[in-house]
């Protein structure tokens, strides 16, 4: 039995997990489940599931959780934990196999990295892992002997059209070194994005959506911060800079491709013309599955694409004026140490206010640009130096969305 912790198993990557879970419960076991505060939901997941441990990060709720499964014979026996620092423990408890990194934004930075220190497998959702702190955690992997497995659809999608050599290299610690992609004959990595629910809205009309209009994503159903992120279209950004740590590739090694009907989840283009790409329809249960069963395949529960009821799969080029969030997240990787981290902080602060109602959708990209303005990004040589800009960029964004909201939205 294959021990897993679900580091955000409320959310919509943890509902996901466990319901991949669910359908194989003979191999995989929900070990220990991690929530914020969402009390009633993660009663529910552990009355469901049985998991060893249950941590609540907020406190309050902890007790709430704790009062409640003591309640109940078939549950009394959980272990209720609290406190951030209760996510790394569980993240490296020698009972757990793999981690399900899904806890959105920089708040699963520090789990994601005791799972690599302690030599996991990490199934990673968490992108901002890799964009906040990209060089610490591979090299934390590559130490500690843990094998990443891409979740982000994209990322699963460009994994599995890499050659299967090359992804053995990858995630083998000892050989990672020899995984380039030039030697491979790869010679770009074709990033689909499905341009989000804004799409065809000009500057003018972008000013005036609101926090609902940009989370009813066309294609996929996710929370709330990825679905704006999704709208500015930064999410493709992040991206962008998630696949150059996972596959070592440059900015230029990577282009961005609008595909609307996101049937195609990536592509990988070789040096003799091919280029390969993975389908499905678009449902995380299947990256999910690929990186629990990896390199095995299980039944997620998602169903057979039918390539018939496909009329069409279409391409565009990004457009980088209007989304101007994907600009500035390739301008952060090329200028590299602490300016992603920068980049991200600036969004996560800017995304909130936006969800407020305090700032306006294409204030978005002006705070996170201003942000990167006012502070120079540094090499990013360690933890704390990560951490350290990662707070003055959250200070100067949230005073950048004082000032904004307080004027009309065309500043
Ligand atoms: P979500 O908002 O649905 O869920 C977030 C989870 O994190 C919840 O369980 C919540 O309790 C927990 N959480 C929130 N703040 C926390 C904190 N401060 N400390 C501890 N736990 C906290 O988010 P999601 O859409 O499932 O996304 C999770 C991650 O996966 C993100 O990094 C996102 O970019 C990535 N991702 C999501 C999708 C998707 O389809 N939803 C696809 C690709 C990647
Ligand atoms: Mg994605």
């Amino acid at each position: 039995m294959i021990n897993i912790a679900i580091l955000g198993s409320t959310g919509s990557i943890g509902s996901s997990t466990l319901d991949v879970i669910k359908k194989q419960s003979d191999r995989f076991h929900a070990y220990a489940l991690t929530a914020h505060s969402n009390v009633q939901r993660l009663y529910e997941q552990c009355q469901q599931f049985q998991p060893e441990i249950a941590v609540m990060v907020d406190k309050a709720s902890a007790e709430q959780l704790h009062t409640r499964l003591q309640g109940e014979a078939k549950t009394a026996q959980i272990q209720v934990l609290s406190g951030s620092e209760a996510l790394d423990l569980v993240a490296s408890d020698a009972e757990v196999d793999y981690v399900m990194a899904a806890i959105v934004g920089a708040a699963g930075l520090s789990s994601s990295l005791a799972a690599a220190q302690s030599g996991k497998r990490i199934l990673l959702a968490n992108k901002e892992s890799l964009v906040m702190s990209g060089a610490l955690f591979m090299q934390a992997v590559k130490q500690n002997g843990a094998t990443l497995l891409p979740v982000d659809s994209e990322h699963n999608a460009i994994f599995q059209a890499m050659p299967e050599k090359l992804n053995a290299l990858r995630v083998n610690a000892d050989k990672a070194e020899q995984a380039n992609l030039q030697t491979f004959g790869i010679k770009k990595i074709l990033l689909t994005a499905s341009g989000g629910p804004f799409l065809d809205k000009s500057l003018d009309e972008l000013q005036q959506v609101s926090p609902d209009e940009a989370c009813a994503h066309p294609t996929w159903e996710m929370g709330r911060k990825i679905s704006v992120d999704s709208a500015t279209m930064m999410n493709k950004g992040l991206e962008v800079i998630e696949a150059s740590w996972l596959f070592a590739a440059a900015a230029d090694d990577i282009q961005v491709v609008i595909h609307p009907q996101s049937i195609i989840h990536s592509m990988v283009s070789y040096s003799d013309g091919s280029v390969l790409a993975q389908l499905g329809n678009p449902d995380m249960r299947t990256p999910i599955a690929h990186a629990m069963a990896w390199p095995e395949r299980i039944d997620s529960g998602v169903a057979q694409l039918d390539i018939f009821s496909i009329s069409q799969l279409t391409f565009q080029q990004p457009d980088f004026e209007r989304f101007v969030c994907l600009q500035l997240a390739y301008n952060a990787l090329r200028i590299g140490g602490t300016a992603p981290a920068i980049l991200n902080a600036a969004n996560e602060i800017a995304v909130e206010a936006f969800l407020q109602e305090t700032i306006a959708f294409t204030q978005i990209s002006r705070v996170v640009q201003r942000t990167m303005e006012k502070l120079p990004a540094v090499p990013a040589d360690s933890l704390d130096i990560i951490l350290f800009a990662d707070g003055q960029a959250r200070a100067i964004a949230d005073s950048l969305c004082a000032e904004y909201g307080k004027q009309p939205p065309y500043e």
